[in-house]
């Protein structure tokens, strides 16, 4: 299978935060495969800004550097940088000041889609929309692209949506959750919207529960400050797993239109119970004999910041009436993993005799590493000797099916073309941001209130004892993370 690349119409990008790490790790380096597949036009332009003071050449110069370091060398590939070098452009702003706007302001071409990123802070999201405004910039169709954390918790999301809203409509706005860009995500759609075979069976009569994991290997490293007043449940749940939650448990929507989507997605988020402490397992990495624990991580011995957390939720509506769904999500964890698991109820009845209990199917939906689906399926063990039973999975990786030379598309990459296409799809709306925090809260406000500490686990594990309880005690198991 072929993937086909359509050119966009021409652009002008304006990148702000272009000499940050995620500008120069995934932002420019996506821009970059776009250029190379003939996606992103001729016409393109992409002006770089930040406070520092750089001339072009030498915005073009970190560029340069960053594309060689952060994407794969090929045989075009010192070619193609050459060219893609020249649709930059870079003018120096301070997000709290006045200087440099209207030099921006002069650089943007009237008749080409407008886009502005914010790869800066959330503090300075308000201050920049406001200078767009004031300096003529945000016009009806120009576009606005925000990174996470949207907020850490509802009035602060509010207060951002205020700011943005102030200068631009819900329908420019464009918040960012990376995890939404990757292809199986997209595919969990269409595997259950495209095809007649699992959606008939998507709910509680089938399902018996269903496990999303985001497990990370690494640690805190280099984010410490920002971390320790997040931790886990505000930065990896309140956005990417229930987003995740929210595409698994939606109802079909009447069509692929953005708010159609989000529409639905909405509706799962407020169908969400609260959670009761009990059916909740935080956890903290602890030192061991290989480095340091979180808390000198972090430098603070008393952190009752969770590194890891584990969550029972139900969604309470028709379609998932008693089917919990187990959300887990981790750093410094035995491997880096992101996946959802569909488990199906088992048979009814066997009429296999002396072959041990038959287990349901599992859909494995896996985002990373090896983006793909997964059927465990149970066969008859082949070969002659009796009849036993096996079970097998149905494998589908998309990087084998797209052929073996087409490397995958980078979140980033599919996003910031949809934003110059205009397609808010997979974008979060700004009352989805404010209902996942709503929901967040009070859980969070809950063991505050009660200074719970997290519980230490071992480096390298699969978080603490007491995660594993959460399903044990249902008479379920996790599915071992990177297993
Ligand atoms: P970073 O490395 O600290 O870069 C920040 C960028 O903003 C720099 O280019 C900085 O350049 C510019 N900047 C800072 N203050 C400014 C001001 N007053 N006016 C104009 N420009 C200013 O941060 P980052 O890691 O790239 O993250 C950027 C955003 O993306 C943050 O909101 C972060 O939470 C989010 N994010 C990052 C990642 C990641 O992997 N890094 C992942 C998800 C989300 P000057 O100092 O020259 O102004």
């Amino acid at each position: 299978m072929v993937s086909r690349v359509i050119p966009v119409n021409a652009f002008d990008l304006v990148l702000f935060g272009a000499t940050g790490d995620l500008a120069r790790r995934k932002i420019l380096p996506g821009l970059f495969h776009r250029y190379e597949v003939g996606q992103m036009p001729e016409e393109a332009r992409i002006i770089g800004s930040a406070r520092t003071e750089l001339s072009t050449e030498a915005f073009r110069a970190d560029v340069r550097q960053a594309i060689e370091e952060f994407t794969p060398e090929t045989p075009t590939r010192a070619a193609v940088l050459e060219r893609f070098l020249l649709k930059l452009d870079y003018v120096a702003v301070d997000a709290r000041g006045d200087a440099g706007w209207q030099a921006l302001a002069a650089m943007l071409r009237p008749d080409v889609v407008r886009a502005f990123y914010l790869s800066v802070g959330p503090s300075l999201f308000a201050g920049i929309a406001r200078q767009l405004d004031c300096h003529g910039m945000a016009t009806p169709e120009a576009r606005i692209v925000v990174e996470k954390p949207f907020g850490r918790d509802l009035e602060t999301a509010r207060a951002l949506n205020a700011g943005l809203r102030a200068c631009f409509e819900e329908h420019q706005i464009y918040r960012i959750d990376h995890y939404l860009g990757k292809e199986t995500v997209q595919n969990l759609m269409a595997l259950r919207f495209a095809n007649s075979l699992f959606e008939p069976l998507w709910n509680a009569t089938h399902i018996d529960h269903v496990q999303i994991t985001v497990a990370e290997s690494l640690g805190i490293e280099g984010r410490e400050a920002y971390y320790d007043q997040s931790g886990a449940m505000r930065d990896m749940v309140q956005n990417h797993l229930v987003q995740l939650l929210c595409l698994t448990a939606m109802e079909p929507p009447s069509k692929f239109t953005p708010n159609a989507v989000r529409d639905e997605k909405v509706k799962v988020i407020e169908a969400l119970d609260p959670v009761p402490p009990g059916d909740i397992a935080r956890g903290q990495y602890r030192a061991d004999k290989g480095g340091d624990g979180y808390l000198d991580h972090v430098g603070d011995a008393q952190s009752r910041t969770e590194s890891f957390i584990a969550l029972k939720v139900h969604v309470a509506n028709w379609r998932w009436a008693g089917v919990p769904f187990y959300l887990r999500t981790g750093k410094r964890l035995r491997a880096r993993v992101s996946e959802i698991v569909v488990q199906f109820r088992d048979p009814p009845h066997s009429i296999f005799p002396n072959v041990g209990p038959i287990h349901g199917n599992k859909l494995i939906i896996r985002l990373q590493p090896d983006e793909g689906i997964t059927l465990r399926t149970t066969i008859k063990d082949p070969g002659p000797g009796g009849f036993r039973l096996a079970e097998v999975p149905l494998d589908m990786s998309f990087a084998e099916a797209l052929g073996g030379d087409v490397r995958p598309q980078d979140a980033y990459e599919r996003l910031v073309m949809d934003v110059i296409r205009g397609d808010q799809t997979l974008f979060m709306r700004g009352d989805e941001a404010e209902a996942a925090w709503a929901w967040v809260d009070p859980i969070i406000a809950e063991w505050e209130k009660n200074r719970d500490r997290p519980y230490p686990y071992d480096q390298g594990s699969s978080g603490p004892e007491e995660a594993l309880m959460l399903l044990h005690r249902d008479g379920r198991r996790w599915r071992q993370i990177g297993g």
